[in-house]
């Protein structure tokens, strides 16, 4: 069975055909700038070159078009025609609490994410013109939802409820749901099986840093606690977004700086974080080569942020009263040696004793970066949020073939 996965946004679409036969990649790639006459389309077919076509391409459903015309291209294409896509994922951002796991598309749970616009402005109404689209272009082909937020369904009341007046709650839907909830469970799984341990057995701390970042406390397996809230903007410190600042700095600045609604949101998703810090990059390899360079303001933004990191991981082993796995994800997570020498070197209060040389391997693979003393186990896992997508998306439809 074939399975095209989909991470629609407002203006870019990313895709990877996948054959779960064997779960390889037959084909990937992204279209940008969706709604312009110079769209680009980069796709990427196993074993074949890459091809990249600029061309004006106004909607989602012209994007899928063009993506779908590409996967059976006489000399880039991958599959013979449309009926080699047997069904498609999407990922989702926002499940609100109607979804606490992936669920086929119908009409009842079109409307249950379009209820949930208002809690996802940015995403979820993209996600929705990808689902369209799909409609439009393979109307025969059964689609499937993935949410980001799922995961943390488990999460007790404890943990995901706000100290504020319960009406806000109870009226409004004001709580913390966190999101990256696929990667965090596909790194914590992993993780496990990489130990040879079950999870029910394990107290994890997963750390997803890239240019959004959170950490789940995975207790026995499932998400206990995790750092983003209501919205992506809570919890770490992240390339460009403050996470978690007192919450009365939003109206003084808007009054001593006469700041707009809009223009404060935009300051703490956009302009604040590793960039407003270091005055330099968003980009952690920019920071981390700056601070060997002795720049003040990015060792500043570094400690920051490294430090934002480690407070957390602790709070989360007194969360589970205990830390057995500490994973890292993404980006940051999977690359950044220093990174994660910086944070784990701090953690020894945990039992936490890093391998150095385990560290610095440039292994893509899932591996053990702890010494074989030390009490925490330290993983890096390299995220594969759209291989649980298809996954996913297999299981469901194998289940119920008719659309
Ligand atoms: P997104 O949140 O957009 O999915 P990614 O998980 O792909 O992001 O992470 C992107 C970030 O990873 C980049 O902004 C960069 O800061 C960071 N990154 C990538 N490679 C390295 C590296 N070798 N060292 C440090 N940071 C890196």
């Amino acid at each position: 069975m074939n399975i095209l996965v989909i991470n629609a946004g407002s203006s870019s679409l990313k895709y990877q055909l996948f054959d779960m036969q064997n779960e390889s990649v037959l084909a990937k790639g992204k279209v940008e700038r969706i709604g312009m006459d110079s769209a680009i389309l980069s796709h990427e077919p196993e074993d074949k070159p890459e091809v990249r076509e600029v061309s004006e391409i106004l909607d989602h459903t012209n994007a899928i078009r063009r993506v779908l015309d590409m996967l059976v291209h006489k000399d880039h294409g991958v599959i013979q025609g449309m009926s080699d896509i047997h069904a498609v994922g999407h990922r989702v951002v926002h499940g609100g609490e109607s979804f606490a796991e992936s669920v086929i598309v119908t009409q009842e749970v079109k409307l249950e994410i379009k209820k949930l616009f208002d809690l996802a402005p940015l995403h979820n109404p993209a996600h929705m013109m990808g689902i369209q689209a799909v409609d439009t272009n393979l109307p025969e082909v059964p689609q499937v939802v993935v949410f980001d937020t799922a995961f943390h369904q488990t999460m007790p009341a404890a943990s995901y409820l706000y100290p504020i007046p319960k009406l806000l709650y109870n009226k409004h839907k004001i709580r913390r749901y966190g999101f990256h909830g696929t990667s965090h469970m596909y790194v914590s799984r992993r993780a496990a099986a990489v130990l040879g341990q079950a999870m029910e057995d394990l107290k994890m701390v997963t750390c997803h840093i890239g240019n959004g970042a959170s950490l789940c406390a995975v207790n026995h397996g499932k998400s206990f606690d995790t750092s983003m809230g209501m919205t992506p903007l809570e919890g770490l410190m992240m390339g460009t977004r403050s996470g978690d600042i007192d919450p009365a700095i939003v109206p003084y600045t808007m009054a001593q700086a006469e700041l707009s609604m809009s223009e404060i949101n935009s300051m703490l998703n956009k302009h604040s974080g590793l960039l407003a810090i270091s005055g330099l990059s968003s980009d952690m390899r920019e920071i981390v080569d700056a601070v060997r360079e002795g720049d003040k303001n990015a060792t500043l933004a570094f400690n920051m942020y490294e430090y934002r990191l480690r407070k957390y991981i602790g709070a989360y082993a007194a969360g589970m009263n205990g830390l057995d796995v500490l994973v890292f994800t993404a980006g940051v997570g999977e690359n950044s040696a220093f990174l994660r020498k910086s944070v784990c070197e701090q953690l020894t209060v945990l039992g936490v004793e890093l391998d150095t040389e385990r560290n610095e391997s440039s292994s893509r693979e899932d591996r053990i970066i702890s010494s074989d003393a030390s009490r925490v186990k330290v993983l890096v896992i390299p995220t594969n949020e759209e291989l649980v997508i298809a996954r996913d998306t297999y299981q469901l439809i194998k289940q119920s073939p008719a659309k």
